[in-house]
């Protein structure tokens, strides 16, 4: 037996997973497939959400994350996560965040998507940043202590699985190849699976491959054909660059043209949240439209971008080139996150003891739809979370097969799925687009594509519309058949799919 957390992936989700592990005196091998500094959480701009205003309250983000989700969410999950957002943000200033603060000790709040509260700490719109820089620096703590191992540029291969479940897993070392076998509890913290559609606003280093071969493995996915289409993106080469909700957080209003002048259509449309309305509310209303968007800053107080959005502001003169406290912004919905993944339960467990996912790899706190600024939380409480299941759990038993790892897409194959998975998945789907997504997939090697088919059979089977999935041929959103996670399996060859009852709220 030996007591060891092997955690996969470097961003928040694994830091905070690796940082658990050591805090409690467990040694954490740290694997990434670049450093930490690296990492998409680095990315991250809006910032984090907590109940920390005094109109607000943990009921009330519960209740916003839940109707966003189109309650669809676990609601036991969603509520131990909204309780601790609080504390996770105090942790974040004792480790030395430098959020924008109102005064001597409280963060200041910003407006986000789907809330009607101020609600979102941030640091200016670098919150990804200033988080990461603080957590590497106490990781480091425990790096040097020898509690935390780092295997940098090395890949995710295969698991090891013996009778009782998962008991390590191997690694491969970037341009050496050299195989590493590790034993001890696996926690997957490998980030969304952009590389699979290539073209998000996200790390294309997040490929979807560990998901992927944990799939062929036989570990199921939840809720995969919710994916998020961030309403204001605009295209770069390879990439679409994000501009941050926080842009709407901060007065950002979006339009088109009507006889050359502009017309508001989501504060005309949807009164209430207006442009701060869900991610998916108002992507949906942008296709519908089927007209170039613009979004307008150049209402907002230049101390605005100073003290607020000054990457915002930094990210379009540098990559559009244009100024946006002078002119709009054209923007269109780009894929931007995953709410579904590795299917865990409300501890981040897997279906395979031994085996937990945590962060934007697995499916738990957004449902149908996220709100802006909660995976950021999801990432740290969920990292957290799998840790406490890991350490619960024991230390696995010796022993177990190292399955062999997956071999590596051909370029060519890497772009033909890629293709042929945006044009399937686009924010509006219909059965004859999924099912011939699934039959071109079917040609193609390798666990990627597999990942691809499951996706979509998820997408087949939810005859319905809800959240960030858009049936043209199912447009209404049906409770009765479909309030449900979905899960996809794959077994003998086959892959499958079933609907599970979501739980009470206890
Ligand atoms: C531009 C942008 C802005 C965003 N802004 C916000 C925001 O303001 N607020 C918010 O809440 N969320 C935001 N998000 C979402 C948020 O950043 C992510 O959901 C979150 O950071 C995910 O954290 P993670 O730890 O799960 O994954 P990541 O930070 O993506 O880390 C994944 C890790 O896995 C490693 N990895 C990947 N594949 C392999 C492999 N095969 N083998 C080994 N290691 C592997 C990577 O190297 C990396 O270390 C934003 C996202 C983007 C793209």
């Amino acid at each position: 037996m030996s007591a060891r957390a092997i955690v996969v992936g470097s961003g928040l989700a694994g830091l905070f997973a690796a940082l658990e592990a050591a805090e409690q005196g467990v040694p954490a091998a740290l694997i990434s497939v670049r450093p930490s500094e690296r990492a998409q959480s680095v990315m991250a701009e809006g910032g984090i959400n907590a109940a920390l205003g005094e109109d607000d309250s943990t009921e009330n983000h519960y209740n916003d994350t839940m109707a966003a989700g189109r309650f669809l969410a676990d609601p036991n999950a969603v509520c131990k996560l909204t309780a601790a957002a609080p504390g996770i943000v105090r942790r974040l200033l004792d480790l030395g965040v430098l959020f924008n603060m109102r005064g001597h000790d409280e963060p200041e709040l910003r407006y986000f998507g789907g809330q009607k509260i101020k609600r979102t700490v941030f640091a200016q719109s670098g919150s990804g940043k200033q988080i990461m820089s603080a957590v590497i620096q106490e990781a480091r703590k425990y790096e040097a202590r020898g509690l935390i191992t780092r295997y940098d540029r090395h890949a995710f291969a295969g698991l090891a699985v013996g009778d009782n479940g998962c008991t390590g897993c191997s690694i491969r070392k970037a341009y050496s190849g050299e195989m590493t076998y590790l034993h001890g509890s696996v926690i997957i913290a490998a980030g969304g699976m952009h590389g699979l559609f290539g073209g998000t606003t996200g790390s294309l280093d997040n490929s979807g491959a560990v998901t992927a071969a944990l799939f062929r493995t036989g570990v199921p996915l939840a809720n995969g054909e919710f994916i998020q289409y961030h309403p204001t993106t605009a295209a770069m080469p390879g990439k679409r660059l994000l501009i941050s909700e926080a842009a709407r957080g901060e007065g950002g209003r979006l339009f088109v043209l009507r006889d050359g002048k502009p017309y508001y259509f989501m504060e005309d449309r949807y009164p209430e949240l207006g442009n701060l309305s869900p991610r998916d509310v108002i992507s949906r209303e942008m296709w519908s439209l089927g007209e170039q968007v613009y979004l307008d800053l150049t209402g907002l107080p230049d101390e605005v971008f100073r003290a607020r959005l000054s990457d915002t502001l930094d990210d379009c003169l540098t990559h559009l080139r244009i100024d946006p406290r002078q002119n709009p912004i054209p923007v269109a919905p780009g894929v931007h996150y995953f709410m579904g993944g590795i299917f865990v339960d409300e501890n981040h467990r897997t279906a395979f003891p031994g085996l937990y996912a945590a962060g934007e790899c697995c499916c738990q706190y957004h449902g149908a739809n996220r709100l802006g600024g909660n995976s950021l939380l999801g990432a740290i409480f969920g990292g957290i979370a799998a840790a406490h299941s890991a350490l619960a759990d024991g230390p696995q038993a010796i022993g177990g097969e190292y399955l062999p790892p997956d071999t590596e897409q051909s370029a060519e194959d890497r772009i033909a799925t890629q293709t042929i998975v945006r044009d399937a998945l686009g924010i509006a789907r219909d059965r004859a687009e999924l099912e011939n997504g699934i039959a071109t997939l079917e040609g193609l090697p390798g666990s990627m594509p597999l990942l691809a088919r499951a996706i979509m059979t998820g997408a087949l089977e939810r005859r319905e519309s809800r959240g960030a999935h858009l049936r043209t041929d199912y447009l209404e959103q049906n409770d009765t058949g479909f309030r449900k996670t979905t899960v996809v399996s794959y077994d003998g060859g086959t892959i499958s799919a079933r609907f599970e009852n979501i739980p009470e709220r206890r």
